[in-house]
């Protein structure tokens, strides 16, 4: 994933990150544009989920994307006629 300066719009470099939560990541950005040289904290966070983990984590839980919520339903309970 290429992120880009909000400033410059020059690419942004990643120097370490945490992981506060299971879902949740704190990230050091710093840009590469030397005329530049913006730096600062990129929040990434797991927002949906599109398919299920098939070795789901206890822990976690991530939110069915409301478009993908019909189509696992139909997976799962396939319609008889
Ligand atoms: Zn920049």
């Amino acid at each position: 994933m290429r992120i880009a300066c909000p400033h410059c719009k020059d690419r942004t470099i990643t120097r370490s990150s945490k992981r506060p939560a299971p879902v949740f990541y704190e990230v050091y950005a710093q840009c590469i544009n030397p005329l530049c040289g913006w730096a600062g904290k990129i929040y990434v966070e797991f927002a949906t989920t599109t398919a299920p983990s098939r070795s789901p984590a206890p822990e976690v839980s991530i939110p069915v994307d409301p478009a993908s919520r019909q189509r696992l339903l139909d997976q799962l309970l396939p319609e008889t006629t």
